[in-house]
C-alpha cells in the first residue's frame, strides 16, 4: 500500500465538495455515470480498431448497486480501467489546468457553483458532496495488475494492488448519514432518467425490496433481488427528428456538457447524399467559461459511426464558434483516423463548412430576447468570425452588433443602412465608427459633435483590442464602407440658429446676386460653413462634370 498526498489545488476542492457544495448533491451520480460512459467510449474504440481486443467478446454496460445494509453506491464499468500511474494522475492530481480558474470563479450561488464542477472537468470529487469514503477499483485493459485507490476526502489518499477479473472500474461509497436519501432505488433511478437517460450504454439498477412471498399461512417478508435497465441507452442524434422533444435535446445537453441552463438554441442536421453524416450544435446560453483562455476545451465531439472518437479537437469547427457545444457523428471517415489527418480531411472539411453555415442559420433565427443575449455572450467571437472567416463574412456581419450615438443598446449594421437613408439630404455610403476602450468617453469625444450636428449616426466600438484591427479590415458590406472619423475631416455643418438671424438682413443680397448671375450657377445660398471669407463658390457634388473638374484640379490641372 502507498500513501500520496493530494495536489494542494484538489485539497481545496475537497473542502469545498466536503462542506459547502450542498444543493445539487444529486450530480454526483451524473458525473459517475459520464466518466463511466467516456470509459467506455475508450474501450469501444479498441476494441474495434485494436487487435488486441478484437476477439473480446464484450458487452458493454453499466451497473449501478444499491446496498442499504452497507449504507453504500457503487457504480461499476466494463470500459478502459486505470492503472496506478493513470490513479495518481487522474484522481490525485488536476491534469487540466482548468481547476485554480474553477476556484476562481466559484460564486457562492450552488446553482452556478455547480454547474463550475462539470465544465471544469472536476466531476469526480463531486463524489465528496455524499460519501464519507471512496474506493475506486480498477484494471486497465490489457494489464495484469488492478489496482483501489482510497480516499476519505481530506489531504490524502491509498493506492493498493488488488485482484479483480474484468478490465473496467468499481466506484464505490460510503455514503455519509446524511446523504442516505440515494439508497431509495426510486430516487436514484429519477436522478439517472434525469440526467442520464441518452447515455448510448444500458445502465442497470440492482437493488434489493421486501416483497411478500409464499401463500396462505406462509406468507413472509423477504429481501428480493431486483435489476432492472433505467435509461434509453440510444444516442440521440441517430434517433430521427421527429420523434425528438425540446426536453429530449435540452436533457441531452445537460448531460453531456453540464450545463444547467438551458441552452439557446440548437441545430440537428442529418445529412445523408455522397457524404453522410449527422451533426447536432447547441449554443450555450452562459458563455463557457473558458472561451478566452488559450488551453480552452474544445466543446465538439467527433464520433465515427457512434464510435467516440475525441473531444479534444479544436478545430472541428472554425475557431471562433469554439463557444459551441455539439457533436459531430460522420459515416465515411475509417476510425482509425488520427490527428494529423484530421487536420487536413476533405470529408471534415466539407462538414465543418456547411456547420457553420446551420449554426449560423441557428442563430439569426433566434428571437429577440434570446438574440440580445446571444450578443451579451458573443458579439467578441463574431468580430473574431468577421476577421477569419472570409467565407461567411457577410453573414456574421449580418449578425454582429455595434453601440451607437443615434440609438440605445445596439444596432445592426442594417439599421444603421435604414436610418441613414431616412435621413434628409444625401448620404454617403459609409459606416461612420469612433473606437476606443471607454464607452463614456467615446460618446463624449470631440470628434463626435459634428456627426452629431450633422445629424450623422456614429458607431461606438468600445472593444478596443478587437475593433481597431477587425473594422479597418473589413472593407465593404453591402457596397458600403467603413470610415473611422478620427482619420476624416468632421463633416460641416450648417448652424440653423445663425441662418435664420443672417437671414432676414441678407436674403435681399441673396437674391439680387440670383438675378445677377443667372444660368451661370444652380443656385445662391447664405451658409454659416465659412469663417474667414465671405463667399466662395462650390461645385455641385451631383454633376459629373463637376467631379471631373475635381480630378483635375487634384491632378494639377
Ligand atoms: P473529466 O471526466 O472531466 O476528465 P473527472 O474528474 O470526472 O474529470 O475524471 C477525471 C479522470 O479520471 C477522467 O478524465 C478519467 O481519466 C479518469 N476516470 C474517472 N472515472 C473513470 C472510470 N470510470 N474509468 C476510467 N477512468 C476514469
Ligand atoms: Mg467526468
Amino acid at each position: 500500500m502507498a500513501k500520496y498526498e493530494y495536489q494542494t489545488e484538489i485539497g481545496q476542492l475537497l473542502q469545498l465538495m466536503t462542506h459547502s457544495l450542498y444543493s445539487h448533491r444529486e450530480i454526483f451520480l451524473r458525473e459517475l455515470i459520464s466518466n463511466a460512459n467516456d470509459a467506455l467510449d475508450k474501450f469501444k474504440y479498441l476494441h474495434l480498431t485494436d487487435e488486441k481486443f478484437k476477439n473480446e467478446t464484450w458487452d458493454p454496460k453499466i451497473n449501478i448497486k444499491i446496498d442499504k445494509e452497507d449504507n453504500s453506491l457503487a457504480v461499476t464499468d466494463n470500459g478502459i480501467g486505470m492503472n496506478e500511474e493513470d490513479l495518481i494522475h487522474n484522481l490525485g492530481t488536476i491534469a487540466k489546468s482548468g481547476t485554480k480558474a474553477f476556484l476562481e470563479q466559484l460564486t457562492g450561488d450552488a446553482k452556478k457553483d455547480n454547474n463550475l464542477i462539470g465544465q471544469f472537468g472536476v466531476g469526480f470529487y463531486s463524489v465528496f458532496m455524499v460519501a464519507e469514503r471512496v474506493d475506486v477499483i480498477t484494471k486497465k485493459a490489457g494489464e495484469d495488475q488492478a489496482w483501489k485507490f482510497s480516499s476519505d476526502g481530506t489531504g490524502e489518499y491509498e493506492i493498493t494492488p488488488v485482484i479483480k477479473d474484468e478490465h473496467g472500474t468499481v466506484v464505490y461509497l460510503k455514503l455519509k448519514e446524511d446523504a442516505k436519501e440515494f439508497l431509495d432505488h426510486w430516487r436514484v433511478k429519477e436522478i439517472v432518467k434525469k440526467y442520464s437517460d441518452h447515455i448510448p450504454y444500458p445502465i442497470f439498477l440492482h437493488y434489493e425490496e421486501e416483497e411478500n412471498v409464499g401463500e396462505g399461512d406462509k406468507v413472509e417478508m423477504k429481501k428480493v433481488k431486483k435489476s432492472e435497465q433505467v435509461n434509453e441507452a440510444k444516442a440521440l442524434w441517430t434517433l430521427p427528428k421527429s420523434e425528438l422533444k425540446d426536453e429530449d435535446y435540452i436533457e441531452f445537453y445537460s448531460t453531456l456538457w453540464h450545463d444547467s441552463e438551458e441552452p439557446l438554441t440548437w441545430t440537428h442536421n442529418q445529412v445523408e447524399g455522397s457524404l453522410e453524416y449527422t451533426t447536432l450544435f447547441y449554443i450555450p446560453r452562459t458563455a463557457p467559461a473558458d472561451i478566452f483562455r488559450a488551453d480552452f476545451q474544445p466543446g465538439v465531439k467527433l464520433y465515427v459511426k457512434r464510435v467516440f472518437i475525441t473531444d479534444d479537437e479544436k478545430e472541428l469547427l472554425p475557431l471562433y464558434l469554439r463557444f459551441v457545444r455539439g457533436i459531430i457523428d460522420s459515416e465515411d471517415l475509417p476510425l482509425n483516423v488520427s490527428r494529423e489527418i484530421l487536420q487536413e480531411n476533405r470529408i471534415l472539411a466539407n462538414i465543418r463548412q456547411a456547420s457553420v453555415k446551420k449554426i449560423l442559420a441557428a442563430i439569426k433565427k433566434l428571437d429577440e430576447e434570446k438574440f440580445d443575449r446571444f450578443i451579451d455572450q458573443y458579439n467578441k467571437l463574431i468580430k473574431e468570425g468577421i476577421f477569419t472567416d472570409h467565407l461567411n463574412k457577410e453573414s456574421l456581419l449580418e449578425i454582429v452588433r455595434y453601440k451607437s450615438s443615434k440609438v440605445e443598446g445596439m444596432t445592426s449594421l442594417d439599421y444603421y443602412m435604414k436610418r441613414a437613408g431616412e435621413r434628409e439630404g444625401e448620404t454617403k455610403k459609409e459606416f461612420y465608427y469612433i473606437v476606443g476602450e471607454d464607452e463614456h468617453l467615446l460618446r463624449n469625444s470631440p470628434l463626435l459633435e459634428a456627426y452629431r450636428k450633422a445629424d450623422i449616426e456614429v458607431l461606438i466600438m468600445d472593444d478596443k483590442e478587437i475593433d481597431e484591427i477587425v473594422t479597418p479590415a473589413i472593407g465593404e458590406y453591402k457596397g458600403w464602407k467603413f470610415v473611422d472619423i478620427a482619420t476624416v475631416d468632421a463633416p460641416e455643418v450648417e448652424d440653423k440658429e445663425k441662418l435664420e438671424q443672417y437671414g432676414e438682413t441678407f436674403t435681399p443680397l441673396v437674391e439680387k446676386l440670383k438675378t445677377i448671375l443667372g444660368e451661370a450657377v444652380k443656385e445662391v445660398r447664405l451658409t454659416t460653413r465659412l469663417s474667414e471669407s465671405p463667399s466662395c463658390v462650390v461645385p455641385d457634388s451631383s454633376d459629373p462634370m463637376a467631379q471631373m473638374r475635381h480630378l483635375f484640379r487634384q491632378m494639377g490641372q
